[in-house]
């Protein structure tokens, strides 16, 4: 695989990058990672990982760009409103840089589809927003042995795991809790949900090019507002119904 001197200017910081250099911009290439939903985890995630020179992103989101989406999804701009938020996606990536190859999948992620919607990415990184469908991501992840990113936030604070194989997302949380959280009930500040998916894009930048150490089996917690962050680990659950050995 080799670059063109376009991409050879455009990567130029990550080539400098002892930790990266020419094998890991390869790898970046010759990578595929799958998105699952473009919010305000997702937007960042995807900007800088197809600036990062990923060759491959699978976007899977059936949303459309809401007014009130735009004061965090960084992706969208005032002209999207009503878009297809894969397609308008697409669009803003492709304008970013043309060498990465966008599969939008307007589709909504479930445990019948994830398999399929999952094949082929060697990566995922889950930027939703409810428990069903986390769990639908990480037991595929499971299942087909890829390694998942997972992002969330609320409020004023957030956390960044990453799960591969063994312990997996339901480790840490085996069952939704009754009164599930969300965005559009609690509130979320903008910038947070920056911080949230780039250290995302970040930790998915790692495992691809196996720079330093990933999140692999500890959570990071970010406090915004005490402007505070601490990692604890994950401990993998002896009963866990889709990672605890039969
Ligand atoms: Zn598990």
């Amino acid at each position: 695989m080799t670059f063109s001197d376009d991409e050879i200017e455009r990567y130029a910081r990550h080539l400098v990058l002892a930790e990266i250099g020419g094998p890991g911009q390869q790898r970046l290439k010759a990578a595929r990672v799958a998105i699952v939903g473009l919010g305000g985890v997702g937007s960042p995630a995807a900007l800088y990982l197809a600036a990062a020179g990923v060759g491959a992103l699978r976007l899977i989101d059936d949303d459309a760009v809401a007014l009130s989406n735009l004061q965090r999804q960084i992706l969208f701009t005032s002209d999207d409103l009503d878009r297809c938020k894969v397609q308008a996606a697409a669009d803003r990536l492709d304008a970013l840089n043309p060498h990465v190859e966008i599969e939008d999948a307007p589709e909504r992620l479930t445990a019948d589809n994830a398999a399929w919607l999952l094949e082929g990415c060697d990566l995922v990184l889950d930027g939703t927003d409810d428990f069903a469908t986390r769990f639908a991501v990480s037991d595929a992840c499971v299942a087909a042995g890829k390694p998942l990113v997972s992002g969330a936030l609320g409020r004023w604070s957030g956390q960044v795991g990453v799960f591969s194989g063994r312990p997996c997302y339901r480790c840490l949380v085996p069952e939704a809790p009754p009164d599930a959280e969300t965005c559009a009930r609690v509130g979320v500040v903008g910038a947070l949900a920056g911080v949230v998916g780039a250290m995302a894009a970040l930790e998915a930048i790692k495992l691809i090019t196996g720079a330093g150490e990933p999140l692999a089996g500890r959570l990071l917690l970010y406090d915004g507002l005490a402007g505070t962050a601490r990692t604890v680990r994950v401990a993998a659950d002896p009963t866990c119904p889709a990672c605890a050995p039969a």
